[in-house]
């Protein structure tokens, strides 16, 4: 392999390496409820045997599509990375580089789209078995091809810029892309709740009585300001109950879906409680730092291996469009590998933020009856297998969270719920 850069690189990616671990390694909560008794995890103590054997049915029927869609996708980017197939159906464009670069990017999702819509289907199909969907297959589709086109839109814009700075620069693009991936990281953060999710939903402040004089008035308590708490139109969608932040400074925004609404206000408020935890440990913040320098670890990552793989990919230059199948390829495949680092941390994130709602409400029983709905309606793994658990699983398991509601009540000598 020719020295084209790649020892900068190299240097830059162990140091970014080095600097992720030990912030991530510093900052994550490992331990949360550090001198608790353990109480372990139990589903058979909460959930009665028809809903543990529901939740392993549903498990069961939505993995098969699930694992089938990863194989597709790790299908199309090893054919992309480990074979010139990309590259020489992209030789037989004609035009500028920049729009036989766009075609190339647009083809690979185009191909992908078409291969795992029926998985999606299938997939959407157990939804509705389960009562879980509430859309058409109109609503259904119109929700795929808007997020076929952001992710085109944003994976078009990104390997567009990489092979203008590939022609630029042979040798050093990956030092202004990797700047670059870290402030599209951070900016896409910040710009998310106003710009993507008013794509798929509408957002009404919550309406004036109880449940938000008591949701503002926890937020005044727990020192986090909030300036109103959003309902999202979930229901369109699902019959799911969910809560999030997102966003940061002036974007940062409370989201409950409108599915919640017609639950008891009193778990209700221990989902913004944990919601609150989020908000006042920046949560959101530090994942899109993080995440940032993570993208732009992986672009150093990205600019070594393109250069090692180009000869096998038959890619004469990363600055050819002909690159394009093979950068896409790539960022496919660090997005999987990245997945369960990401979950790892997530978990102890969500422990923290489970902590947080407990402190706040001093409500284990509340908390408690609340996951356990959760977990009922939502139809949520008990028992995840540990292949799932490390690919898929961003939050503790419902016996997990309740096992830690008890051992919070026996820290703080309240009866265990
Ligand atoms: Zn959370």
């Amino acid at each position: 392999m020719e020295r084209s850069g790649t020892r900068g690189a190299a240097f830059a990616l162990a140091g970014l390496g080095v600097v992720l671990v030990a912030v991530v390694a510093v900052t994550t909560p490992w331990r949360v409820l550090a001198d608790a008794p353990a109480a372990e995890p139990d589903p058979v103590r909460d959930f009665s045997a028809q809903e543990i054997a529901r939740a392993q049915a549903f498990d069961l029927a939505t993995s098969v599509p699930s694992y089938l869609s990863l194989g597709v996708t790790l299908l199309v980017a090893g054919v992309l990375v480990a074979t010139p197939l990309g590259a020489r159906l992209l030789a037989r464009l004609r035009g500028p580089w920049w729009l036989r670069t766009l075609i190339g990017v647009v083809g690979v999702y185009a191909v992908s789209l078409a291969l795992k819509w029926p998985l999606g289907m299938w997939f959407e199909t157990v939804l509705r078995d389960y009562g879980l969907s509430t859309q058409t297959w109109a609503a259904w589709s119109g929700d795929r091809l808007k997020n076929f086109g952001l992710q085109v839109a944003l994976s078009a814009v990104t390997i567009l810029v990489v092979v203008a700075l590939a022609r630029k620069w042979p040798r050093r693009w990956w030092i202004p892309a990797s700047a670059g991936a870290f402030l599209l990281t951070v900016g896409l953060s910040f710009a998310y709740p106003v710009l993507v999710e008013p794509v798929f939903n509408d957002f009404t402040p919550l309406p004036a009585g109880q449940l938000r004089d008591d949701l503002l008035a926890m937020a005044d308590r727990d020192g986090v300001p909030v300036r109103d708490v959003l309902v999202a139109d979930a229901s369109r969608r699902t019959t799911a109950l969910n809560a999030y932040v997102s966003g940061f400074g002036a974007t940062r925004r409370i989201v409950v879906y409108d599915t919640l609404l017609k639950e008891p206000p009193k778990e209700t408020e221990l989902i913004v409680a944990h919601e609150l935890g989020h908000a006042k440990n920046g949560d959101v913040l530090y994942g899109t730092l993080v995440g940032g320098l993570g993208a732009a670890l992986g672009t150093c990552l990205l600019f070594l291996l393109a250069q090692g793989l180009r000869r096998r990919t038959a890619v004469p230059a990363l600055g050819d469009p002909r690159a394009a199948g093979l950068l896409v390829g790539l960022i496919s495949l660090g997005t999987i590998v990245s997945g369960p680092a990401q979950n790892l941390v997530s978990r102890h994130i969500e422990a923290r933020a489970d902590a947080h709602a407990l402190e706040l409400t001093q409500d284990p029983v509340t908390f408690i009856a609340m996951q356990k709905r959760l977990a009922t309606r939502n139809i949520s793994d008990l028992t995840p297998d540990p292949l799932e658990y490390v690919l898929y699983v961003s939050h503790p398991t419902a016996p997990q969270r309740i096992g830690m509601a008890r051992s919070w009540a026996l820290l703080n000598s309240a009866e265990e719920p």
